[in-house]
């Protein structure tokens, strides 16, 4: 099977962790790259899981040893996408979805050039502040940094192949599953196209020629 990176990226509170485990939970032909940070664990977040969770030093070691796709500083923390992850997922024969921010995305797609890049908007800043709000898990002054970022963010969508409007869960989650598809069937990543066409010309050759 064809097999690519899926980058999504939006600002917090634009829903694409729940678009993305929807994702995982309807297709399997998409695994997840479990992201390194130093960010403390929320409750209920698990070790390996939802993050690897890394002090500042174990990061620092793996981010000198070019271990890191693309590594970036998010809200204060540090935050990275291990190689051997992304490799993981996709030599395991699925697409891999990764939920990257911006600054990391431009570097992950170096990194896997077959990237798509997907950028979630959330279909209103009212929308965005009722859900950052809603989540009561941060302070005042980590949900000014969201703010702040967001607005860095939604400049940054031009480097993204396509943009999602998060007004509807299962439209939005609908239309990044018809991404997925109708990148599959992309000329560029068809293995032995090349082959495939030459065959089919040199048979229809063979017709005609009977026919003339
Ligand atoms: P959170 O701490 O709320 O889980 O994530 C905060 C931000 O970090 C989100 O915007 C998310 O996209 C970003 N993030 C999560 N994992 C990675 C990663 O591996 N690399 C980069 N560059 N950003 C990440």
């Amino acid at each position: 099977m064809i097999t690519f990176p899926i980058v999504l990226s939006a600002p917090s509170g634009a829903g694409k962790t729940t678009i993305y485990r929807r994702l995982m939970a309807e297709r399997s032909d998409i695994g997840y790259s479990v992201s390194c940070t130093t960010r403390p664990p929320r409750a209920g977040e698990v070790d390996g899981v939802d993050y690897h969770f890394l002090t500042p030093d174990e990061f620092e070691q793996k981010r000198a040893a070019g271990e890191f796709a693309e590594s970036a500083t998010v809200h204060d923390h540090a935050y990275g996408t291990l190689r051997t992850e992304v490799q993981k997922v996709l030599s395991g024969g699925k697409h891999v979805i990764m939920d990257i921010d911006v600054q990391g995305a431009a570097q992950f797609a170096r990194a896997f050039p077959q990237s798509v890049l997907i950028f979630i908007i959330p279909p209103s800043i009212d929308v965005l502040v009722e859900r950052l709000t809603r989540r009561g898990t941060e302070s005042r002054d980590v949900l000014l940094t969201r703010l702040r970022n967001a607005q860095g963010e939604l400049h940054e969508i031009g480097r993204y192949h396509y943009v999602v409007e998060n007004d509807d869960l299962d439209s939005a989650v609908a239309r990044v599953s018809a991404i997925v598809d109708a990148e599959m069937t992309r000329r560029e990543r068809a293995p032995k196209l090349d082959e495939q066409v030459a065959g089919l010309i040199a048979r229809l050759e063979h017709e005609i020629t009977n026919y003339v």
